[in-house]
């Protein structure tokens, strides 16, 4: 689908390779090289890479991720439908697997695995790359279509399995809110939520300290269980997604120096899907400039000419960068994210306290987790679906985490976190540990 899908599945990889699980690992040709490159040396994975259909009129020749689409926002059902035209090859070189699978994980939106799944007799896992917070009170909202009126878009509504809990109606997608039988996401979101409630279990890349009472109330649902089996990213040591950079980059270099400031630098990215106006661009830019806080800012589209203009303050950088790296540096000391759920699991476990500015999908909850619940970082007012930021919001916001007295308190509970994933994940005790081995055993073990 995306990178923020392929990475955390490829953790998972990891991990299964680990406890001496085989893998078979279906992608399509564009995809290959990144996979091929995140894989161990020497790994017990073989990879089996099935054609892309490249002749569907809304998508680009050549476009075989999310990432690569033009715009995400009007292209995406378009793209998640023509995937299901690969199912045929799918299912013939499934059907020759030797020796046959114990299970199969598929992502959240190639619902069509299912079908295959079922075909085929073998238990199928979802891979949600959302949070037990994000899912659970959007299946609550979901369930109760009244909850939405006439209310203005940012009016607080409480959600009342989830006393505290409260949302508006711009923190969903207007396609989960209206659901239009002629809209282009219906046919999509029916089949892509429908398929996983005859799955075997959902994945989920969390960990159950991080949010007991929605980890809980998952499982409490019915028949299918959620396991929290992360944080993933904290699936190994040492990065290893795609080939390190050598030499060292120049941002890194950047980061460097600016050590005997102590953790002095803001980092910002928005992830790999937003897109934003270059109006917003600007005000952003202004922001972070007026709170005269260093800063290292990841722009994936558009940002021409930013570079020149906040050198004194920032660096800007337009190419892929290693995110974990830049979090775990020294230097850095906060986090404005768009809350895409990789970037805010990545940003517990290194201790960053984050910025919220969630655009779309599910971040606006995300966001909501990070600033209401666990209380790891702070909103930046105005931000969400449809706002707009103004550069005196954003300065008071970096000023406050940098600085400030609630600054003080986020940092706190974001290392606080930090400390109970990585107990989460650790090899015999760890939650996550235990959680992914019940289900190796009730998978692969229990059926001989
Ligand atoms: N990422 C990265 N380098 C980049 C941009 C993104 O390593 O230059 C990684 C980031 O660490 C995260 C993923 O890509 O693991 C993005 O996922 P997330 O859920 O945060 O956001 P999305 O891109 O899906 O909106």
């Amino acid at each position: 689908m995306s990178k923020g899908h392929t990475i955390p599945i490829l953790h998972l990889a990891r991990l299964l390779l680990r406890r001496q699980i085989s893998l078979t690992i279906f992608t399509t040709p564009a995809n290959r090289p990144f996979i091929t490159a995140s894989l161990p040396a020497g790994a017990a994975a073989s990879i089996v890479e099935l054609p892309f259909p490249h002749d569907i009129p809304e998508i680009p020749a050549g476009v075989e991720s999310t990432d690569k689409l033009p715009s995400v926002d009007s292209l995406f059902p378009h793209f998640a439908l023509a995937t299901e035209r690969i199912r045929p090859d799918f299912e013939s070189a499934l059907e020759n697997l030797r020796p046959w699978p114990s299970f199969m994980v598929s992502d959240g939106f190639l619902w069509w695995t299912e079908d295959s799944a079922e075909k085929f007799g073998i238990p199928r896992l979802v891979f949600h790359g959302m949070s037990n917070h994000a899912a659970s009170v959007s299946r609550a909202v979901a369930g109760d279509r009244l909850l939405f009126g006439p209310e203005s878009d940012d009016e607080l509504i409480a959600v009342t399995r989830f006393p505290g809990v409260r949302v508006c109606k711009s923190d969903f997608e207007e396609s989960a809110r209206s659901l239009d039988p002629k809209g282009p996401f219906y046919d999509f979101v029916m089949k892509a939520f429908g398929a996983p409630s005859r799955s075997y279990g959902y994945i989920m890349n969390s960990f159950y300290e991080f949010e007991p009472v929605f980890a809980d109330h998952l499982n409490g649902l019915g028949k299918q269980r959620y396991y929290s089996v992360g944080p993933l990213c904290l699936a190994e040591k040492e990065v290893v997604l795609a080939a390190k950079p050598k030499p060292k980059p120049a941002w890194i270099k950047w980061l460097d120096e600016k050590l005997v400031e102590g953790k002095s630098v803001l980092y910002v990215a928005f992830g790999s899907q937003a897109e934003i106006s270059e109006e917003q661009l600007e005000e952003i830019a202004r922001g972070l400039e007026d709170s005269e806080v260093d800063f290292l800012w990841v722009i994936r589209k558009g940002g021409g000419g930013l570079e020149e203009r906040v050198k004194e303050r920032g660096i800007v950088v337009g190419e892929w960068v290693d995110q974990r790296g830049i979090l775990g540096h020294v230097s850095v000391g906060g986090f404005l994210s768009h809350c895409g759920w990789n970037s805010v699991m990545e940003g517990v476990c290194a201790g960053v306290p984050m910025l919220a500015w969630p655009m779309m999908a599910e971040q606006p909850l995300n966001a909501r987790m990070v600033a209401e619940e666990v209380k790891v970082g702070i909103r930046v007012e105005g931000s969400g679906r449809t706002g707009f930021v103004r550069r005196g919001a954003l300065e008071n916001a970096v000023r406050e985490l940098m600085a400030g007295e609630k600054g003080k308190e986020v940092r706190r509970n974001a290392k606080e976190y930090a400390k109970k994933a990585r107990k989460a994940m650790e090899e015999g005790n760890g939650s996550s540990w235990k959680t992914l081995n019940l289900l190796i055993d009730e998978l692969c073990n229990k059926k001989e």
